[in-house]
């Protein structure tokens, strides 16, 4: 792509791309950019170029009612300039529901630089796009995501402070993601067996890495019974040993029989190969976006399966990184995570109460807070 010479972050709360002539109101011309961010309702897109160093970027804005918009950067190969645009829109859009259901005061944002992320000069890029967050004046605040590192954070600190994830700071989020999905596993059983008591439960875990391993911890002394799975050998010998887990191969841990299967390694494992091989009551892990297709949440609901959306139940890891924004102490961001246990039950009270999947129910609990909160603020104060 050959941009224009440096266009800025826009200071508007709509699109810093302006159609080539003017459009009438309501009208989209000059292609569907404005379609793409009404179709979610996206607040605001900024684009920004620097000729110097070939830094290209896109920072999306989904919704601030409940406060700054918060999200990784994404540094990533994309096909083209709307792949990375629509990633941008989907990803800030997600962080929006997460944090409005972990009872953050976050909204939803997320960066994406266009490029190859295995670059080794990466300061310029790196402070280049500190400069492109700096100009939205705090509406967004950016992380570590998908190719990018902590080291890459401290070069856009020289930039801006609208950033986390630093050195030194807040640290391995593993351990609070880990005990809120432990708390919304025990959540689940409430739910299904009437009672949150796991011992004598049979748990398969798929993944032993950050995540799995402290879950497993925490698991194991509750006194459930584990069944692992890891395409790291060394990670599964750890948890044998450490917790006495039953090992079984990577692709037998969907067949398993038990009563809940907490995915902890990759996204899209709940499939149309996996739906019938599952045999357990719960699917409630830590991994993202489990559901390779709306539709297959629907397939776990007919299935019987009860299933803990996966944005509500792995919210420990941006309510660690909310921690290190305010200073909290890391008690306080694990009490906060701890809170995952009633927000899935309420999840589950509103599937219930509207008859809709559990994954349906998650999105509905978001927008009650979101628009509960907008209408307090309405007033002049
Ligand atoms: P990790 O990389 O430390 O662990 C993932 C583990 O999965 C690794 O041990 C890896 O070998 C294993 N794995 C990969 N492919 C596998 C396969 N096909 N079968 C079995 N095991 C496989 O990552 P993590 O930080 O523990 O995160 C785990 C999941 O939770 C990811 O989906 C991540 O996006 C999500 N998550 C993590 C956090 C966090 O705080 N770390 C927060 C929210 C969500």
């Amino acid at each position: 792509m050959k941009a224009p010479a440096k266009s800025s972050g826009s200071s508007s709360r709509v699109a810093s791309t302006a159609p080539s002539r003017a459009a009438a109101p309501g009208e989209s011309k000059g292609g569907d950019l404005f379609a793409l961010l009404a179709e979610h309702t996206h607040e605001q897109v900024s684009f920004y170029y620097d000729e110097a160093c070939g830094y290209r970027g896109i920072i999306a804005i989904h919704d601030t009612r409940l406060g700054p918009a918060l999200g990784g950067t994404r540094f990533w190969n994309y096909h083209d300039d709307r792949e990375a645009l629509v990633d941008a829109l989907r990803l800030a859009r997600g962080m929006t529901y997460k944090a409005a259901v972990a009872g953050l005061n976050l909204g939803g944002g997320k960066s994406v630089i266009l490029g190859d992320n295995r670059i080794t000069r990466r300061e310029a890029i790196f402070r280049a796009h500190g400069r492109h967050v700096e100009s939205l004046g705090g509406r967004y605040i950016t992380a570590e995501d998908v190719g990018t590192s902590t080291a890459d954070m401290e070069f856009i600190r020289a930039e801006t402070e609208h950033v986390t994830g630093l050195l030194g700071k807040s640290g391995d989020p593993s351990p609070v993601t880990a005990y809120g999905v432990y708390r919304g596993i025990k959540a689940c059983a409430r739910v299904r067996y009437g009672s949150d008591d796991l011992s004598g439960k049979v748990v398969a875990v798929q993944g032993c890495g950050h995540v799995g391993y402290s879950l497993i911890k925490l698991l194991h002394e509750d006194g459930a019974r584990l069944i692992v799975t890891d395409i790291d050998a060394q990670r599964v010998k750890s948890v044998v040993e450490d917790f006495g887990a039953s090992a079984v191969a990577t692709d037998a841990i969907y067949a398993q029989q038990a009563n809940i299967f907490a995915p902890c390694a990759l996204g899209a494992i709940i499939n149309d190969d996996t739906l019938p091989q599952l045999k357990v009551d719960i699917v409630a892990g830590a991994a993202n976006n489990q559901l390779a297709e709306d539709r297959h949440g629907q397939e776990l609901e007919s299935q019987g399966i009860l299933y803990a959306p996966d944005y509500v139940i792995n919210g420990g890891g941006l309510i660690n990184v909310n921690a290190e924004l305010h200073g909290w102490t890391l008690e306080r961001a694990r009490n906060k995570a701890g809170e995952i246990y009633d927000s899935i039950l309420r999840v589950f009270d509103i599937a219930r109460e509207e008859r809709i999947p559990s994954y349906l129910a998650a999105d509905r609990l978001a927008e009650e807070r979101i628009t509960m909160v907008a209408k307090v603020r309405q007033n002049f104060v």
